[in-house]
């Protein structure tokens, strides 16, 4: 193998076994999800194609707030890289309805901002 290790210069930011597959900011290359976690690939975020997943790591939340989509109004808050602070997709907080209700505390990542870091 010959995948390069992944380092971030803060201390308080999570590392995982690099024979993992992982999504990565794409602006500072840290780690910010399992692919693991991944949910659902046929999401739209602001800058195209986008991903639900479960979870997220090194990542920060922006403010809380109301947004008015497609499938009606979402509570979500900005999902922000915890190491160059760039916005990586947003967080749902609270959903319209309750067929939307899985959305709820899973997070929305946009391709554009981010690496997938095996297979590429
Ligand atoms: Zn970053």
């Amino acid at each position: 193998m010959s995948k390069e290790s992944t380092t971030c210069s803060k201390q308080d930011l999570h590392y995982l076994p690099s024979d993992q597959p992982v999504f990565s900011c794409k602006g500072c290359s840290c780690v910010i999800a399992l692919q693991d976690e991944l949910c659902s690939k046929g999401f739209t975020g602001g800058s195209g194609k986008a991903f639900l997943i479960n979870s997220t790591i090194n990542t920060n939340l922006g403010k809380k707030e109301e947004r008015k989509l497609i499938t009606g109004t979402h509570t979500c808050a900005d999902l922000l890289c915890a190491s160059c602070g760039a916005s990586l997709g947003w967080k749902y907080l609270k959903t319209p309805t309750a067929e939307q209700k899985y959305k709820e505390n899973r997070f929305i990542l946009e391709q554009a901002k981010i690496v997938k870091e095996n297979n590429w």
